[in-house]
């Protein structure tokens, strides 16, 4: 199974195009791992996870092909994650080139922004999952997990994806999860792969992300459950705001001491 980060920043991105706060001068400046598209992740060639307003130049970044996409994967509405209007380029008078039929699976609140004028021609279909729900695509095995994100104004999923004996868990947008995602995650055994909501950084995670000492304690719990093994479980920090105060270089020095890697656009993670 190959992963790859297309992108890896928050909403506002990183740099921040408005913003002269440290870290995005020194993106501005650096460039490299300091530059953060809105964050979507891609299994294989196959499955997208989320589609945000950054998607077209990060799959260009990464040399990445999306007409082959089997499924889509949302794991909420906000619009950092959610762009719809993005599937509009798949249509033929954009995409001469056929495409691979692609099943949109997401929170039923997500799939309410596509409109019959995007989906006329754009060779998609869509199916609401909500926590819980476990579904195949092709040769891969997917389960929705309940995310803490949102505020109870919108459904909030994170990710498991199986495939030939490979698993990998998703887990942007969240804070810490509730009981009800640790009922299910316990019961898979050890992960391949985590990538893990580190938002805000130095700054506390508030009621929908992670911040570096939120994170630790979660990273605790995935041991204590059995999700994360050492020697076989790769978990990286995912999804970060400038507003954490810390650059790529301090995240990786910060999260390195605990055996975590951090993320950045386009590292491909061969499972
Ligand atoms: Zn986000
Ligand atoms: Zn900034
Ligand atoms: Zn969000």
């Amino acid at each position: 199974m190959r992963f790859t980060f297309l992108g890896t920043g928050a909403a506002e991105a990183i740099p921040d195009p408005f913003c002269r706060c440290r870290v995005c001068e020194i993106a501005r400046r650096e460039r490299g791992p300091h530059i953060r598209a809105r964050s979507t992740a891609l299994v294989n060639d196959d499955i997208l996870i989320d589609l945000g307003p950054d998607i077209l130049s990060s799959a260009n970044q990464a040399g990445c092909y999306l007409g082959g996409l089997k499924a889509l994967l949302l794991t909420h509405r906000h619009s950092d994650h959610w762009l719809p209007g993005n599937l509009y380029w798949r249509k033929p008078g954009f995409t001469p080139t056929s495409t691979e039929l692609m099943t949109v699976y997401a929170p039923s609140d997500a799939l309410a922004d596509i409109s019959d004028e995007l989906a006329e021609g754009a060779n998609f279909t869509w199916k609401a999952v909500t926590a819980g729900d476990t579904w195949r695509v092709g040769s891969y095995k997917i389960t929705a997990i309940p995310a803490t994100h949102g505020g109870g104004r919108l459904e909030a999923l994170l990710y498991v994806i199986e495939e030939d004996g490979r698993r990998c868990l998703y887990a942007t947008d969240t804070a810490p999860m509730q009981e009800a995602a640790w009922e299910i995650l316990r019961t898979f055994g050890p992960m391949d792969l985590i990538a893990l909501d580190a938002t805000t950084g130095d700054q506390p995670g508030g009621d929908g992300h992670h911040g570096f000492e939120a994170f630790l304690k979660t990273q605790t719990r995935l041991i204590d459950k059995g999700v994360l093994v050492e020697g076989q479980t790769r978990l990286y920090a995912h999804h970060f705001s400038h507003n954490g105060h810390m650059t790529y270089d301090e995240l990786a020095e910060a999260y390195g001491r605990y055996d975590v890697g951090v993320a950045y656009d386009g590292l491909v993670v061969d499972l």
